[in-house]
């Protein structure tokens, strides 16, 4: 929506340009003025508009960049927009489709706030992340598990859970930086989901154990 109002008034201003250029002298044959007012207010609006709208699109990138990665497969990272996020009543920070034949979709949606976090934590040192950007960070990491082929909530999460560190460190992060958030939402964030995302499975030893250095249990001195 805002990426075509920008491009509406890219066109705008455009036109008054081109309309200046082809006729620079009125009927009586009087220089005409540069239309400033026509060309220079919807070419700053135009500016204004497509800030948010590039911005946007970058943070979707990096995003769908590092979901890829930690899903094996390509995969797209869709950031709600506004308007979607007045019309969408699901529940869930974050959801992949199904696809008619069982499969999931390698392409997850993130609500706005969720995003909102995301590119806040982006923005910030990473020393000192809000729950909020712990979750969001998280739930990138869950939906990639989603698109990997796990569909179950506590599989995917449990995986997630062991993975955390490395998005967190595909996001820029330090190992340290990582190593801190993944234990967060492991010691803190974790034990509040509820029962369908987590299960006795998922710790050390037991079945959802992958032994990775990433998994949070081995990160704990
Ligand atoms: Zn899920």
């Amino acid at each position: 929506m805002l990426a075509a109002i920008s491009l509406g008034l890219g066109l705008l201003s455009l036109g008054a340009l081109l309309n200046w250029s082809r006729q620079r002298v009125d009927a009586l044959g009087r220089p005409r003025g540069f239309p400033v007012i026509g060309f220079v207010v919807p070419a700053v609006l135009m500016v204004l508009t497509a800030v948010p709208v590039v911005r946007h699109h970058r943070l979707e990138g990096r995003l769908s960049e590092v979901a890829s990665e930690l899903a094996g497969v390509r995969a797209d990272i869709i950031c709600q927009t506004l308007g979607e996020s007045w019309v969408d009543s699901r529940p869930e920070p974050g959801y992949v489709k199904i696809t008619s034949d069982g499969r999931p979709e390698r392409r997850a949606t993130i609500t706005l706030d969720t995003c909102g976090d995301l590119q806040e934590w982006l923005e910030s040192d990473r020393s000192a992340p809000t729950t909020d950007q712990v979750m969001a960070v998280h739930i990138l990491t869950h939906e990639s598990m989603h698109m990997r082929g796990l569909l179950p909530e506590d599989e995917a999460e449990c995986a997630a859970v062991q993975r955390d560190l490395n998005t967190a460190v595909l996001l820029g992060a330090t190992r340290e930086q990582a190593r801190d958030l993944a234990l967060i939402y492991w010691t803190d964030l974790y034990p509040r989901m509820p029962d369908a995302y987590r299960t006795s499975s998922c710790q050390s030893g037991e079945d959802l154990d992958e032994n990775l250095p990433s998994s949070p249990w081995n990160l704990i001195p």
